[in-house]
């Protein structure tokens, strides 16, 4: 069978053949896969930044975003069926004893460094013909949601980063209501936040690089969010323009602009920070006010990375609002299906939302 695969030693790129993998215990699953999105991330390990081949080989078979068709169940398996559409989750545990998050399935918190992701660290990915997966990291969807799924995992980002922001919510005297967002960055990540926050009631602002009338503009503004667009507002100014946020979720992967950012927030302010800045030299930025801020205002910054398997359950809930709230906006998300043939060039640049290769149907 055909499989996209990164040679990172030889700087290359290419489809390849590879042997069908067969069950091989009574708790496995197989999988047929239907589409693979493609994200930042599989174009960093395609610019070579990232990603590194299973042990013993040189070669990872890329894709992490994943929906797929049950073909195929062990004995043992009791959560999905044949015919069953599923998606699967990225991270694999480590293997030290002494790791309490991986031991107890929260490997989106391991300790030690030492997981494994498919399709990106040591673990080949999903863009293939068929997949072996273990049932627990199997996670099953409805498939009214069959035409947006391939969106989940982007998704369980943003749904593990509100398990966070609520725990830290908790922490007010108060019960937090009218709230007020601002979601950085109008790509996949930061559009899907963006539908989350809309979907929980909040007032919700994005803001990005594209003018007001853009496409990504008109997105934003049918989830019923305000767009602001860096042309005409710098970050510096969005608290005394828009007003100071009291959540910021940060989905551009730019430092500078993400620190600035932490500046405009409110009192008791949270900022979510979900982007991975790329290699680069240091930023110069006011960080005598930004940590005054913080200290004088309560505030709190938190990373989040990854997805446990509850946070995919969670996203597919989410999914399901959000084809109920504003479906049309949802399918906007994906910019255009390609057969696994582009999936070398879609990977070399970029442009629209999310392109997704489709494997099967
Ligand atoms: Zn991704
Ligand atoms: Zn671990």
């Amino acid at each position: 069978m055909r499989a996209m695969a990164v040679f990172p030693a030889q700087r290359e790129l290419r489809i390849i053949d590879v042997p069908a993998p067969e069950l091989r215990n009574e708790h496995q699953v197989a999988i047929r896969i239907r589409e693979v999105g493609i994200c930042g991330t599989d174009r960093e390990i395609c610019e070579f930044h990232y990603g590194s081949p299973p042990a013993g080989t040189d070669r990872l078979v890329l894709g992490h975003e994943v929906l797929g068709e049950v073909v195929g169940v062990g004995p043992a398996v009791r959560t999905v069926a044949r015919g069953d559409l599923v998606v699967i989750t990225v991270r694999r545990p480590c293997d030290d004893p002494e790791c309490v998050a991986c031991r107890a399935g929260r490997q989106d918190f391991c300790t030690t460094g030492h997981f494994r992701e498919r399709g990106i660290k040591g673990a080949d990915g999903f863009m293939t013909e068929l997949v072996i997966e273990d049932e627990r990291y199997v996670v099953r969807v409805p498939k009214a949601l069959s035409e947006v799924a391939v969106l989940l995992e982007p998704l369980s980002v943003a749904a593990k980063a509100a398990v966070d922001l609520d725990a830290i919510l908790r922490r007010y005297p108060w019960e937090p209501t009218a709230l007020r967002a601002l979601v950085l960055g109008a790509g996949p990540i930061g559009l899907l936040a963006a539908m989350a926050l809309r979907a929980r009631d909040t007032e919700t602002f994005v803001y990005s690089l594209e003018p007001a009338d853009s496409d990504r503009g008109d997105l934003v503004r049918s989830l019923g969010a305000t767009y602001v667009s860096a042309r005409d507002v710098p970050v510096g100014e969005i608290a005394s323009r828009v007003g100071a946020p009291d959540i910021v979720f940060e989905a551009v992967g730019v430092a500078k602009v993400a620190f600035e950012a932490i500046g405009e927030l409110a009192r008791n302010g949270i900022s979510i920070l979900s982007g991975v800045p790329g290699p680069g030299g240091p930023v110069e930025i006011d960080l005598n006010s930004i940590m005054r801020n913080i200290v004088l205002k309560n505030q709190v910054v938190f990373g989040t990375v990854n997805a446990s398997r509850s946070a995919f359950e969670e996203s597919v809930a989410y999914l399901e609002r959000f084809m109920v709230l504003f479906p049309d906006s949802v399918r906007r998300l994906i910019t255009q299906r390609s057969k696994l043939d582009d999936a070398p060039a879609l990977l070399q640049r970029g442009g629209g939302i999310k392109h997704v290769i489709q494997l099967s149907s």
